[in-house]
């Protein structure tokens, strides 16, 4: 974890969001006369959702000006949103060097999911994902990421709403562990958003050095979530080229190699595509596979994306596959996306900035 922040964020100047708020009085004690002043800084940025230091308006002037030439607490701006039927928003977020990266805000009665991007781009090609197919541009900083979820939480404007954060969007959250790691515990300060492990979800295709790894954080490790999408090495190797580097038995044995915390479950996530991963024969075998863990399954139907050749099961395969699951002695849900409407849903982000609507 690299210690001081990274200056490649805005303007220039070091973003403070690369840093847990916590750490704000040490890296400001050079320039601040009390550690109250670091302390008022955290609350405009976590609670008042105020990144421009001149308007702080509790801080002495010369301090603000002295402030905002030596730090950045900018977060990624809006450039476009859309906003789907069923209230789902993507957002187009605007990067200090001129790239953009999305995120998209699912609302329930009783919370908010962010989804956020962890890259802009993706460089694992998984076949049938829109992500796949634009390459890497680039990693987000720690403070690119933590900035996604002050940016979102402002726009919507519900701070009392609970939050849950899921790294499903743009890119591979291992690819970039290092400041994704850095970001979910600058997310779980109590000092700044202080969110619960519980409430944070990392999802991979299966990176798994860096799954191993996970351990490393210990009591912040993030709940998890794998992209499995097939039953054998020759059907996954297929449709997600990464698994000819970490097929399915080195991946479930990192798995298994982390200890689980109490009701604590791992999701797997299985694109359905009809008649490429959705045989009974798949069915049974997830079942075999994932025997003792604590599993449970999401079955995401595969969304529509022009030029790819692959198709949705219809809702009676799609009934039928989550029964056989279920008789396999796991627990599956069937995850319909949301925000397809807007081009927001798993694996249709890929900021289209000329993209009309
Ligand atoms: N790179 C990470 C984070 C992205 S999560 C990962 O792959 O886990 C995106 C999820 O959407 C993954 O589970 C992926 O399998 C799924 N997905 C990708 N394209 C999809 C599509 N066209 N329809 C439905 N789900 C898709």
């Amino acid at each position: 974890m690299s210690e001081s922040p990274d200056t490649s964020a805005s303007d220039g100047l070091p973003s403070l969001l690369d840093l847990p708020a916590s750490r704000w009085r040490e890296a400001m004690a050079e320039w601040v006369d009390a550690p109250y002043r670091a302390d008022q800084v955290v609350d405009w940025v976590f609670r008042k959702g105020v990144y421009d230091f001149t308007e702080m308006l509790n801080l002495p002037v010369e301090l603000r000006t002295g402030l905002a030439q030596r730090y950045s607490v900018e977060p990624p701006s809006i450039n476009r949103s859309f906003e789907s039927e069923d209230g789902t928003q993507r957002y187009l977020l605007g990067l200090a060097d001129g790239l953009s990266v999305e995120a998209v805000t699912m609302p329930y009665e009783d919370r908010v999911t962010l989804c956020l991007s962890s890259q802009v781009g993706c460089r694992f090609a998984c076949r049938f994902c829109q992500t796949g197919v634009m390459g890497l541009a680039r990693s987000l900083t720690a403070g690119e990421i933590v900035g996604q979820v002050l940016r979102l939480r402002t726009e919507l404007n519900a701070p009392d709403l609970p939050v849950n954060i899921v790294f499903m969007g743009q890119g591979e959250p291992l690819d970039n562990a290092e400041s994704v790691s850095q970001a979910i515990g600058g997310l779980q300060d109590p000092s700044g958003p202080g969110l619960s492990w519980r409430r944070i979800t990392l999802s991979t295709v299966g990176v798994v050095p860096e799954i191993k790894r996970l351990a490393e954080l210990g009591a912040q490790r993030p709940r998890l979530a794998i992209s499995l999408n097939a039953s054998t090495d020759e059907v996954r190797s297929e449709i997600m080229p990464v698994n000819r580097k970490w097929p399915i038995s080195e991946l479930l044995a990192a798995i298994r190699s982390l200890s689980w915390r109490t009701r604590e479950r791992v999701t797997f996530e299985y694109v359905l595509l009809a008649g490429v991963n959705d045989h009974p024969e798949d069915a049974q075998r997830l079942g075999e596979l994932l025997r003792g863990l604590p599993a449970k399954v999401n079955l995401i139907p595969w969304n529509e994306l022009a030029g790819l050749p692959y198709e949705r099961p219809s809702a009676r395969a799609i009934e039928q596959f989550r029964l056989q699951v279920l008789r396999g002695g796991l627990d599956a849900l069937v995850r319909y996306s949301r925000g397809t409407d807007i081009a927001a849903a798993c694996g249709q982000l890929h900021a289209a900035v000329a993209r009309s609507g």
